[in-house]
């Protein structure tokens, strides 16, 4: 089942909440990094532009993400903003003296996929002020981005996306689509493989490579490296063709 389908998961239950967003093409680069994460909801509190959802950058920097742009609630206060919401975020590079406690956001993202009951906001502040003080504190916690201390403030839309990136990751598992490790075929029959190192041990010696009076640990060795490996039949089988090509070639077959 989709994630985004089911009431009670994160991507249904989390909000996006930008304050006084100054440039458009942040509005547009966030509601595509809500997309990619498989996020919707985006709310503009006070944006600089009114009509900033349909601005020329906001549109371009949305990319394939217009309709989570064209679907931005525009409020003019942080309670409409809020409204519905029993828990938020405030999202700041610089910590205060008094503020609410301070959370990584991985940590806030494992709170809220654990709780299905919180009803979440991510409040981010303006590309020049940030946050002011009294939105802080009206917020359960402070989420600050791990960050370079000598410059530690990111842009916007990237802040956005990082916050986005980690809900995604803590309600889905990290689950990526995997490319195929381990057997792609037929597994080899335990025998099989003991049938190829006998073989493989002949054509060893056959060439002086192993000496029987004095093997030290090269079979052990090549099993270890071997059991690694996952043996295919197909592969086993080469495996006993270049033994088997090797004593022909020295007539020892
Ligand atoms: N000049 C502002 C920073 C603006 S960056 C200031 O000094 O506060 C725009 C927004 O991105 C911030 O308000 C915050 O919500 C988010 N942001 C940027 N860097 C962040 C960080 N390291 N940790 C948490 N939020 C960050």
């Amino acid at each position: 089942m989709n994630p985004s389908q089911t009431s009670t998961s994160l991507f249904s239950r989390l909000r996006f909440v930008l304050v006084g967003t100054s440039h458009p093409g942040n509005i547009g680069a966030a509601a595509r990094a809500l997309k990619t994460m498989g996020f919707s909801q985006l709310v503009l509190v006070n944006p600089r532009f009114p009509d900033a959802v349909h601005h020329e950058e906001a549109i371009a920097f949305a990319s394939g993400a217009q309709d989570i742009l064209a679907a931005a609630r525009v409020v003019g206060t942080i309670e409409e903003a809020l409204e519905g919401c029993n828990f938020a975020a405030a999202l700041s590079a610089r910590l205060r003296e008094f503020s609410p406690p301070v959370v990584t956001p991985r940590a806030l993202a494992a709170q809220l996929c654990a709780d299905a009951g919180l009803d979440a906001a991510l409040v981010f502040g303006s590309e020049r002020y940030g946050l002011p003080n009294d939105i802080i504190e009206r917020c359960n916690v402070l989420i600050n981005i791990p960050a370079n201390p000598d410059y530690s403030s990111l842009n916007l839309a990237q802040a956005v996306q990082l916050l986005a990136y980690e809900a995604r990751v803590a309600e889905t598992g990290g689950a990526v689509p995997q490319t195929p490790v381990g057997f792609q075929g037929e597994a080899a029959k335990l025998a099989q493989i003991e049938g190829m190192y006998a073989h493989l041990e002949q054509a060893l010696v056959a060439i002086d490579f192993l000496d029987p009076g004095n093997p030290k640990k090269l079979m052990p060795r090549l099993k270890r490296l071997f059991s690694r490996t996952g043996l295919e039949t197909e592969e086993v089988n080469i495996l006993r063709g270049i033994a088997r090509q090797i004593l022909q070639k020295l007539g020892r077959n």
